[in-house]
């Protein structure tokens, strides 16, 4: 379509205030915080940016007429290109939409429009003693309606699991402007097994099935207190298997974290007041829940801990607590900062692999970072198998560009060899399309059906989680 056009008619439907068209406001959509889209400009057309129901309705009912790609977006935070528009069209940014509509402490849920930013709707959960439990890692910037999206969850997920498992329901205005409402129209169950679970299939859906308008989210009673440890091993072996003790002792840690010699070495270097023994190993383990739990379940964890550890400590004092989560705190900007001249980038980065083959993997993606001299940071989420592997190099130099290309296509090569998923939290965007019909077989078929069945014009968000081209 015209472009010219296309941009008039929104100024016209929307008016000027909600229309960014200049070159300079649309470059800023063309990336989000993947190394991918940094790599590629991808422009969007015109951006809107829209905060009501009937609006987003009419843009929808507009592209669907024109056949013009729509890519909704939130903060942007995501780390797979998801937002970008590879296609042009136009970018709906939702960020401004941030209303909670309802908080229903007595049936335990909130109510939010999508562009309510995590922290932003825990800060106004804390009063009612309720909260919403995934916790990524980007919580003052990612937006609930793009953490729907991703699926996103973060360190707490061993306990408390990923995003999907608190949607109750969600408004969608579909591809052609229809409104849907999932989960029941005037529901305020906690659970129903009424129908086909659509909301289920929102979740993690990419922006691919439609533009989420509102959502109802479970909520649960905040933790009245926590405890942490920190445990260090000299082998690594050892820091997997004292985490599998813990849970066969049926102790379920509200987070399991782990960083390697290289991640602690990078910590020590970042904050040296850290100073944290240089061993193969450091794991974190943070306990939740009444005050007796906690202190009942870190003794039971500091005891299974200290059979194979070097050194174990554990805490329920604020400051203490607070001294030792620094290296854990640290690693993300830490990594950065590992060699001088270098940064890190997302690339490869949430790999999930099964529990009992941690072990083997950390080596396996040492050999990796060796193999193609592109340093390897690795931290994460030990409890689950969710590990970060953040790449170090310097991307003005094409050489190593090229090499950690093919350090990430390595990691995500071995997540599916030893049984594990190319992404574990931040979702396929564009850049791990490539890896979907190896990680799904037919499944992939089955999704693309739904897709196709809910967007035939394939308008919505074109190239996230199938490549382009795909008909
Ligand atoms: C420092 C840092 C730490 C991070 N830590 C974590 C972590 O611990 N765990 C984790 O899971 N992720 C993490 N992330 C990734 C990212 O924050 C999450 O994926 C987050 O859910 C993205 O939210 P957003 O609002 O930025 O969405 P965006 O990046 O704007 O969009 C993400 C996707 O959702 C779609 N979308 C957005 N809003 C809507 C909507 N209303 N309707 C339909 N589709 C929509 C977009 O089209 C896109 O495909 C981290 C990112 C950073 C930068």
């Amino acid at each position: 379509m015209d472009k010219v056009k296309l941009v008039n008619d929104m100024v016209k439907m929307f008016g000027a205030e909600k229309v960014l068209q200049s070159e300079l406001e649309r470059y800023t959509y063309t990336y989000d915080s993947s190394f991918a889209s940094q790599q590629n400009e991808y422009y969007p057309d015109v951006v809107v940016r829209l905060e009501s129901t009937s609006d987003v309705s009419k843009l929808m009912k507009y592209a669907w007429d024109n056949n013009v790609p729509v890519t909704p977006r939130g903060a942007g935070s995501g780390q797979t290109g998801g937002s970008v528009a590879m296609t042009g069209g136009i970018v709906l940014d939702l960020s401004g939409w941030k209303d909670i509509v309802e908080i229903d402490d007595a049936n335990m849920q909130v109510v939010v429009r999508p562009g309510i930013v995590h922290a932003e709707l825990n800060a106004a959960l804390s009063p009612y003693g309720l909260f919403f439990p995934p916790d990524p890692g980007s919580s003052a910037m990612a937006t609930v309606g793009g953490m729907v999206s991703n699926n996103a969850s973060g360190l707490r997920a061993v306990k408390y699991g990923a995003t999907f498992q608190y949607v109750l329901g969600v408004e969608v205005v579909l591809p052609n402007g229809d409104v849907m409402k999932t989960g029941g129209l005037k529901s305020k169950a906690l659970k129903s097994v009424s129908g086909i679970d659509l909301t289920r299939i929102y979740c993690g859906a990419e922006g691919t099935l439609g533009v989420i308008t509102e959502i109802r989210l479970k909520l649960l009673p905040k933790p009245q207190s926590r405890g942490i440890m920190l445990a260090l091993f000299e082998k690594l072996e050892d820091s997997a298997l004292t985490v599998l003790d813990v849970f066969k002792a049926g102790i379920i840690p509200s987070g399991i974290e782990i960083l390697d010699d290289g991640g602690i070495r990078c910590a020590n270097m970042f904050k040296p007041d850290l100073n944290i023994p240089e061993v193969e190993a450091a794991i974190f383990f943070e306990i939740n829940g009444t005050k007796p739990a906690v202190e009942e379940e870190g003794a039971q964890v500091k005891a299974i801990a200290e059979k194979r550890a070097k050194s174990v400590e554990w805490a329920t004092d604020a400051d203490r607590m607070a001294k030792l989560w620094q290296g854990r705190a640290v690693i993300g900007a830490a990594s950065a900062r590992f060699k001088e001249g270098k940064t890190r980038i997302f690339a490869g980065e949430d790999v999930c692999f099964p529990i009992s083959k941690v072990p083997e993997a950390l080596k396996r993606i040492k050999a990796i970072s060796k193999e193609f001299d592109i340093p390897v940071v690795i931290y994460g989420h030990i409890g689950d198998g969710n590990m970060h592997t953040a790449p170090i190099m310097d991307p003005l130099i094409p050489d190593e560009v090229t090499r950690t290309h093919k350090v990430a296509e390595a990691i995500h090569r071995l997540a599916l060899e030893i049984g594990g998923s190319t992404t574990g939290e931040h979702g396929v965007g564009f850049a791990r399309a490539a890896y979907m019909e190896e990680e799904h077989g037919k499944a992939l078929d089955v999704m693309w059906a739904i897709k196709k069945a809910i967007d035939p014009k394939n308008i919505m968000n074109p190239g996230k989680i199938w490549k382009l081209g795909r008909e």
